[in-house]
């Protein structure tokens, strides 16, 4: 068995202030800092310790994290480790990341997105082209607001043909057909992200061989679900692991709905769940009539 940790400590703060986020600009206290320093150093040491499972990790910290010293090293350091098999984070890709050439490029890997109106294009794709020089693997995101339609479409032309670009659908539009093949023209698998998964009483992986995990090691099937299944400091992680099905009426985030076993994204995504980079890219159209079937999809 091998487990996928999604870890999220107390860090909310960001240097960006995109419009549609509630952590734009967001200062964090320095005793908050230092919170979120010392309980990531504590899930380092984790990772380092526990040998007897394979772990994938995907930082996903409420706000952004590169422009913090500590998760540079942390995604170093875990890059490094024989039964790490990916080490990941969420960025806004803001900071350099020539500090990657210390990582193992077999394991560390990068989850950006595209930020309209905070970066310049050019910019972006600057970040960009030095992690194909470091030979580091990232997928590229945009959130599918109309305003960034234009953006993403020369953002996808300047791409690297191999970098795969996602598009993430804008909480609380409503996309109409032609809208959403104009983005599905971005994204061949835009289809997934544009309405919620039905989920409830559906097989999930979360919970099984896939946790969340918070700043005081608090373990949860997902992001998405409150309750807690064990702690990952005091072992009882290991008992709470399990197949289960989902308890909640639909799953809309990718981070979750990669993990809920009907979708069989894990096969779409193999080799890269956690970076969201699929394992044949460029992908052949999705499967139209499962993207159809109600039973999947609500909305
Ligand atoms: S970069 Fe991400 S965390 Fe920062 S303000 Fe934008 S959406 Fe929020
Ligand atoms: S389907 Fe989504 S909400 Fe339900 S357990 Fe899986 S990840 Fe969590």
């Amino acid at each position: 068995m091998s487990l996928a940790i999604l870890y999220r400590g107390p860090l909310a703060s960001c240097n960006y202030d995109c419009p549609y986020c509630p952590f734009a600009k967001r200062h964090d206290p320095p005793e908050l800092l230092a919170a979120d320093r010392t309980a990531l150093d504590r899930f380092t040491a984790w990772v380092r310790q526990t040998t007897d499972v394979p772990l994938s990790v995907l930082f996903t910290p409420w706000g952004e994290g590169l422009t913090r010293r500590w998760y540079r090293e942390a995604m170093v350091a875990l890059s490094h480790l024989p039964h790490v098999r990916r080490v990941v984070i969420q960025t806004n890709l803001a900071a350099r990341v020539d500090w990657l050439a210390d990582a193992d490029a077999r394991r560390a890997a990068l989850w950006t997105t595209y930020h309209p109106g905070q970066v310049s294009r050019q910019r972006f794709l600057d970040r960009c082209a030095r992690l194909s020089e470091l030979g580091v693997r990232y997928s590229v995101g945009v959130v599918g607001l109309p305003e960034h339609l234009a953006e993403a479409q020369a953002l996808r032309a300047a791409l690297p043909a191999e970098v795969y670009l996602w598009v993430n659908a804008a909480e609380g539009h409503r996309y109409d057909a032609a809208e959403e093949a104009l983005w599905t023209g971005l994204d061949p698998l835009f289809g997934y992200s544009v309405r919620p998964h039905l989920s409830l009483d559906r097989p999930c992986h979360a919970g099984e061989t896939a946790i969340s995990v918070d700043g005081d090691g608090t373990v949860r099937r997902c992001h998405f679900l409150p309750t807690p299944i064990g702690n990952l400091y005091d072992g009882s992680w290991r008992a709470a692991l399990r197949p289960r099905p989902c308890p909640a009426a639909t799953c809309d985030c990718h981070i979750g709905y990669v993990h809920l076993k009907p979708l069989g994204l894990r096969d779409v995504f193999a080799g890269g769940v956690l970076e969201r980079i699929p394992a044949v890219w460029p992908h052949p159209a999705p499967d139209s009539a499962r993207l159809a079937d109600p039973g999947h999809v609500v909305g």
